[in-house]
């Protein structure tokens, strides 16, 4: 699959609720919600990369080592 942030290659694995597990080489580690990836779906949203890898970095930086993606986080471009 592709980063859902980057679209840089990368690996997923199946959430409950329909979310995913993703590994990115450049993202690193993060949880996407099913809500999220409706609302990317649906809405033909896209993620601003810079403000969401600095998200990432702060949620890792709280000790959350893969942070959750949620349809209301303000990441979208
Ligand atoms: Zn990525």
């Amino acid at each position: 699959m592709r980063c859902f942030i980057c679209e840089q290659p990368a690996t997923d694995v199946p959430e409950t609720q329909g979310g995913r597990l993703v590994n990115c080489s450049d993202c690193g580690w993060y949880k996407i919600s099913g809500t999220a990836l409706h609302l990317m779906q649906v809405h033909v949203r896209v993620f601003n990369v810079p403000r969401s890898r600095d998200w990432l970095d702060l949620q890792r930086t709280n000790g959350i080592a893969q942070p959750l993606i949620q349809g209301d986080t303000n990441l979208w471009d």
